[in-house]
């Protein structure tokens, strides 16, 4: 029976890249779960709807068949056949991600996703899931729990370097509002779980931190 490697952790923290080391180094399939809330809400926005109805989300989220690709070294993700990586990561989809993720149907549909994505991986060598409520409510069993932080500041420098060279004090104010919904809201907030290790990323370089959790998940 596979591992199931659980990482939590606000954006910005070194979680996504650190999770597909990890994942590549040690022979494990990769899920992203946030890229699922995203397609979601990708989805929603393609239709039309209003992503602040939280009823209208709701009646409709049942529709779009969304599809991870488990490879760390190449996750996919696509909505209804449509390979939705790049458009999932546009401001448009980033700006309504928060409300569209605190619908309880929205949830209850992608749990139902994700745990089927790790049953599947659990029956080959295993998997590192990565999100807001992995250690939490996804995967409360699993035997790794990893709750991953860094400093605003670092974040933002962090991402805006992905991004091509925003503007740091902008890209922080997002990443700190997103955080605020992400960590107050009712549903799922995201906690450090019962059991989890945390580690404060920001002194660390991306290959000390893979080490750290290499290292964790083959204790
Ligand atoms: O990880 P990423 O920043 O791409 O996640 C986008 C958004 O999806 C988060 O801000 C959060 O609102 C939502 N999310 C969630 N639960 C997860 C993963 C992501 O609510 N497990």
């Amino acid at each position: 029976q596979g591992t199931v490697v659980a990482v939590d952790g606000t954006s910005g923290s070194g979680k996504s890249s650190t999770c597909r080391a990890v994942a590549a180094r040690l022979g494990l399939a990769y899920l992203d779960t946030g890229a699922m809330f995203r397609a979601m809400t990708w989805w929603m926005l393609e239709q039309g709807v209003d992503v602040h109805d939280a009823a209208a989300v709701a009646e409709r989220c049942e529709e779009p068949r969304i599809v991870s690709g488990t490879d760390p070294e190449a996750p996919t993700i696509h909505v209804d056949g449509t390979d939705v990586a790049a458009a999932i990561r546009t401001d448009a989809v980033t700006g309504s991600v928060s409300p569209v993720s605190t619908v309880p149907a929205v949830r209850a549909r992608l749990l139902t996703m994700q745990r089927e994505v790790i049953a599947e991986a659990v029956r080959g060598t295993g998997i590192v899931v990565e999100g807001r409520d992995i250690g939490s409510v996804v995967a409360p069993d699993a035997p790794v729990k990893l709750y991953l932080t860094a400093d605003p500041a670092a974040r933002a420098a962090r991402r805006a370097a992905e991004e091509g060279g925003s503007d740091l004090a902008a890209t922080q104010a997002v990443l700190l509002d997103r955080d605020r919904i992400d960590s107050s809201r009712a549903t799922a907030p995201l906690t450090m779980a019962e059991g989890a290790v945390h580690i404060d990323t920001t002194p660390f370089t991306l290959d000390e931190v893979v080490a750290q959790v290499v290292g964790l998940v083959r204790a």
